[in-house]
């Protein structure tokens, strides 16, 4: 057996796009190359203190902005460049980072450029371009994760119809940017429909987080560290009539159409971790010697790389797929949901592979190693939990 293997490269390495034809062209490569500079200019030096304050700068949030990278195309050709964005922000392998960037530039936001006036999104998206004001989505409660039937956040008119605004009471909880965003996407029930009809009757809102009677509390994660994690109370919150996002409980249409988009956000996001993780792994077994060998050296942890470079490849090549279905807009449930599911679900093989292999050096604190393992679950949670999805694969097919 060799003492020693050659230094990692190849498709890790490269991550080049074009032959990725015909989905990217050359253009894609040079605008990977230009996000990887920003990014190691704009996160990389301040992800360690950004992972232990809980959440990103504001002066990070507003190099972000200035390098162009919260605003790049949600839809059409446009959205290619924003997958390469999305899979790089993964790759510079701190998941609370790339969550609280993904949530605020795509998640939230979509809700804002779908849905909203002219009035609406010119109060909100150019700030949210430039960094100077952060969005959160806040859907998820308590008791409604998964099954959102149990929805008890509500909106009640102010006066005898819609044009006099809102007062919204209710709770929210694991809402990323939570403490720090201006602006909170809120779902939130306008009409007393009961559970047992779903989420008719229900509707988005958007809530500037500075209302009188929005109370916000830290809610600290085992991982995803920098995201910001929060619960929200609502106690008597005025919000304006200009606050409703498109039509009146009309919101299960626009979570149809906007969770799709959410789940190819996070699969694109997490195809980036797995990549991080994978380099990290390959980098280790290559250079850890064990009684004069490299890791690397044994035919059983080289046959397990390998087995994780190839779904790593195919999953990036799914991934490629549904950005591209997305650009043509013709994304569906069950491409987004396969992709979020086997991009999650694949991060937390290679976060168990590469803590393993890692030994006590991964199991630090502070190791890399020990944040991917720490930051993998989460991923199967956020935005659709993998039964959820499993669920719907089963019933789209
Ligand atoms: C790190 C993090 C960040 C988040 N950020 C946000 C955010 O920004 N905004 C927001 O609104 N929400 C956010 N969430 C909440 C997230 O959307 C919910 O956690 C998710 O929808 C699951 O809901 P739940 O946690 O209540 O789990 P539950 O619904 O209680 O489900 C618990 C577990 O049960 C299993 N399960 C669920 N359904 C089924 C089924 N049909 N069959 C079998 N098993 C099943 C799954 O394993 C699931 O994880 C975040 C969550 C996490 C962990």
């Amino acid at each position: 057996m060799n003492a020693a293997l050659p230094p990692v490269g190849g498709f890790l390495a490269s991550g080049e796009l074009a032959r990725d034809f015909p989905f990217f062209d050359n253009t894609h490569d040079e605008f990977r190359t230009l996000v990887r500079a920003r990014l190691a200019e704009s996160v990389l030096p301040h992800a360690q203190a950004w992972e232990q304050q809980g959440h990103i700068d504001p002066d990070g949030w507003k190099a972000l902005g200035a390098a162009g990278l919260l605003e790049v195309g949600h839809s059409g050709d446009d959205f290619l460049r924003s997958a390469v964005l999305l899979e790089e922000l993964g790759a510079t392998g701190y998941a609370g980072i790339r969550a609280s960037v993904g949530v605020h530039a795509y998640m939230a936001l979509s809700y804002v450029l779908l849905f909203g006036t002219p009035e609406q999104r010119e109060a909100w998206v150019p700030a949210a371009h430039r960094g100077e004001q952060v969005t959160a989505l806040a859907i998820s409660e308590p008791n409604a994760g998964s099954d959102l039937r149990d929805l008890r956040t509500h909106a009640r008119p102010s006066g005898a119809d819609d044009a006099a605004g809102f007062v919204l009471d209710g709770h929210k909880s694991y809402v990323a940017n939570g403490t720090r965003a201006g602006l909170l996407v809120v779902l939130a029930r306008t009409r007393d429909t009961g559970a047992d009809r779903g989420l008719a009757g229900a509707s988005m809102l958007l809530v500037d987080a500075d209302s009188p009677g929005v109370t916000r509390r830290p809610q600290p994660m085992a991982g995803w560290r920098a995201a910001d994690i929060a619960e929200i109370d609502f106690d008597h919150v005025e919000v304006p009539a200009g606050g409703l996002l498109g039509r009146r409980d009309r919101a299960l249409l626009q979570l149809m159409r906007a969770l799709d988009f959410e789940r190819l956000v996070a699969g694109l996001l997490a195809v980036g971790g797995v990549r991080y993780t994978l380099e990290l792994l390959d980098t280790h077994v290559r250079t850890r010697q064990v009684k004069g060998v490299s890791l690397g050296a044994h035919q059983a942890v080289r046959h397990q790389l390998a087995d994780l470079f190839g779904e790593f490849d195919m999953v990036h090549r799914y991934a490629h797929h549904a950005a591209w279905l997305h650009a043509q807009g013709r994304l569906d449930t069950r491409t987004a949901s396969v992709l979020k599911l086997r991009s999650t679900e694949l991060a937390v093989t290679a976060a168990q592979v590469c803590a393993r292999y890692h030994g006590a050096l991964g199991y630090r604190e502070a190791a890399d190693a020990a944040r991917v393992h720490r930051d993998a679950t989460a991923g199967t949670i956020a935005a659709g939990a993998s039964e959820l999805l499993r669920d719907m694969i089963f019933e789209a097919n």
